[in-house]
């Protein structure tokens, strides 16, 4: 387990949280037409079973080690696997964060 991961988790979350305070700065640029840069983040066709348990049909792909997992085996909003992240770390970094 690399350190790192804490200071990515850290970052992800963050913005997670901005992205939804940011809904009057949305308005705004808006308003004034600035131009917002849309990152919908592409949907990858994933096909293949879960690269972590190896039981399930793989919905994701791990944006830190590449790898396909299933919605048990991944972090929706951090967009990384459990094998990256496993749980107890998450509380971890959170209880020591948030
Ligand atoms: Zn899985
Ligand atoms: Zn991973």
């Amino acid at each position: 387990m690399d350190d790192d991961i804490v200071e990515f988790v850290r970052e992800r979350i963050k913005r997670a949280n901005i992205g939804e305070m940011n809904e009057d700065l949305k308005k705004w640029m808006e308003e004034h037409g600035v131009e917002m840069e849309e990152k919908e983040e592409e949907e990858e066709e994933i096909e293949g079973t879960c690269e972590i348990c190896e039981v399930r049909e793989a919905k994701h792909r791990c944006i830190r080690c590449g790898k396909i997992a299933c919605n048990s085996c991944f972090w929706t909003m951090l967009g990384i696997c459990k094998e990256c992240l496993p749980e107890e770390k998450l509380k971890e970094i959170k209880e020591q964060y948030f």
